[in-house]
């Protein structure tokens, strides 16, 4: 089993049908098969032991994806936010690589030996040179490595996931249906190609036979237009996205009026539930997603389906509206499992830390080997609890609970109970250190505009509310909390923010 059966497939049954579109250009499944066989060949005569991708999204992505595949090499997306040191030390670390980038991003760096620079130009003519002769098959195992993917290091230094062949393809196998778009449908890609929520975008798109429109830089508005503009049937957007569209559409009045759009999938971080209370309003024609999943994982591993959220939507019962904020249930090819800090499983409704096993879980980094137990279980470092109806709940990363006079804290119980006051809009919870306590509770708020509340009101809103040992013991006031490209704030930031002021 090697990811390439997925364009095979659609090119043969497909071949005619648009596979991507960008910036005003397109190339049909049948084409982009015959241009990732003929970038094979240029990569295999390289020499180079993997395929980078230092680029923006657009066409070069897919096929870049799937070359590599057809050369029997990892395909490594790098993150081009990151500082030129830290994309010196990545590169450094897969060289020999052929690297396919762009000007802006290749220019700045002192590039190091064994990286065979191709401009994104180059590499898609390279795609439709004649001379050179199309690989015929990908040589990759179902064991060989596809993909090796950067986690975004949000937690510390980026981890070099390794997923193979066959994590990918139980991914795609277990929830695409093949050919399952209908000709009109497109799916719109704004997630970063370097992030595992852009990888699984192009293959299920291409298992699905739905047309990719990549869109290079996310904003608001060009996202709403182009949905308009290429009938988009289909989207998946990180928390943060979600949330500028929305404020959009309420700054500029405009109603959303994208009737080609039936369904928007999210995740990647935290979706805070008046943003998805406020999209189901907007947009109510539209099915949404929450899809919860990791790097690790090949994505996504729960789903809240769109009954879900339309149940959750409609009622007035709190217990079956808190549903909104759960990410759903496991799909179908995985288990999840909670455990104490023991290991000993726990039952529904109990907190703890989040294992996962299916076919997908690769659960393996670079240098580092498999993290995955015996019986195949692999820590994702969430913590949770699964309801009595087996919808998973997140509290959390284990990484951020704050341990205070030995004591566990969740900063999502602070947060969720702080974001209930009217005057906040937004609000991060991490561990400040404590002479008495070890840690103890700093939130950093973000006050709605023209709304006002005091340290002490905030810091009683949670006492009326929660146990003492959950009162910020600092709290300031930001305009606005530092998040990266996937939704995801940065509580590292924030605590140095705390050390500044203390
Ligand atoms: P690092 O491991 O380097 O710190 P990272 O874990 O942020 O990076 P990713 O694999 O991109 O790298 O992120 C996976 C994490 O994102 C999950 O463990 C979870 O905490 C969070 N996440 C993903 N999807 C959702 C979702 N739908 N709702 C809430 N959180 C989510």
């Amino acid at each position: 089993m090697n990811l390439v059966m997925a364009l095979e497939m659609a090119a043969e049954c497909f071949a005619d049908r648009i596979a991507v579109t960008s910036d005003g250009k397109s190339m049909t499944y049948g084409e982009l098969l015959t241009a990732a066989r003929t970038v094979a060949a240029d990569i295999r005569a390289s020499g180079c032991k993997y395929v980078g991708l230092l680029d923006i999204n657009g066409l070069g992505v897919p096929v870049a994806l799937f070359g590599a595949a057809y050369a029997g090499v990892p395909y490594v997306p790098i993150n081009y936010r990151l500082t030129k040191p830290e994309l010196e030390a990545l590169l450094e670390r897969i060289a020999p690589a052929y690297l396919v980038t762009d000007d802006t991003y290749i220019n700045p760096l002192v590039v190091p030996a064994g990286i065979q620079v191709i401009k994104r130009d180059e590499f898609l003519i390279k795609a439709r040179n004649t001379a050179l002769t199309p690989v015929d098959a990908a040589p990759g195992e179902p064991r060989d490595i596809a993909i090796q993917l950067f986690t975004s290091g949000t937690t510390g230094q980026p981890k070099a996931a390794v997923l193979r062949h066959e994590n990918l393809m139980s991914y795609i196998l277990g929830t695409v249906e093949f050919g399952g778009a209908a000709e009109e449908d497109a799916a719109l890609i704004s997630v970063p190609p370097y992030h595992i929520a852009g990888i699984s975008a192009v293959l299920s798109s291409t298992y699905a036979c739905r047309r990719m429109v990549q869109l290079p830089n996310f904003d608001a508005a060009t996202w709403l237009q182009l949905c308009r503009d290429e009938k988009v049937s289909n989207a998946f957007v990180v928390p943060t996205m979600l949330s500028r569209v929305i404020d959009h559409l309420e700054a500029s009045g405009e109603s959303a009026n994208v009737p080609s759009l039936r369904a928007v999938a999210y995740g990647g971080g935290k979706m805070p539930l008046s943003v998805i209370e406020k999209a189901m309003a907007q947009m109510p024609g539209v099915d949404f997603t929450n899809a919860y999943g990791l790097t690790e994982t090949s994505s996504t591993i729960c789903l809240l389906d769109p009954e879900d959220h339309r149940v959750g939507f409609a009622s007035q019962d709190p217990a079956i509206r808190k549903r909104l904020s759960s990410v759903g249930k496991p799909l179908g090819t995985i288990e999840i499992e909670i455990r104490d800090e023991d290991g000993k499983p726990l039952g529904a409704e109990e907190a703890g830390d989040i294992y996962v096993r299916g076919g997908q879980v690769a659960g393996e980094y670079l240098g580092l080997g498999s993290m995955l137990d015996a019986n195949g279980w692999f820590p994702t470092r969430d913590r949770g609890y699964l309801d009595s109806y087996g919808y998973l709940y997140l509290d959390g990363r284990a990484d951020d609970v704050i341990v205070r006079g030995g004591e566990n804290i969740s900063p999502g119980e602070i947060e969720d109970v702080l974001l209930t006051h009217p005057a906040v809009s937004d609000v991060a919870v991490v561990a400040v250190p404590d002479e008495q306590w070890g840690e103890a509770v700093g939130a950093a708020v973000v006050l709605k505009e023209n709304a006002q509340a005091s340290v002490s009101d905030l810091q009683n809103w949670v006492k009326d509310r929660l146990r003492s040992s959950r009162v910020p013991a600092a709290l300031i006031f930001k305009d606005s909390l530092p998040y990266n490209e996937m939704g995801k704030v940065l509580r590292r930031v924030i605590k140095l923010e705390f050390q500044k002021t203390s």
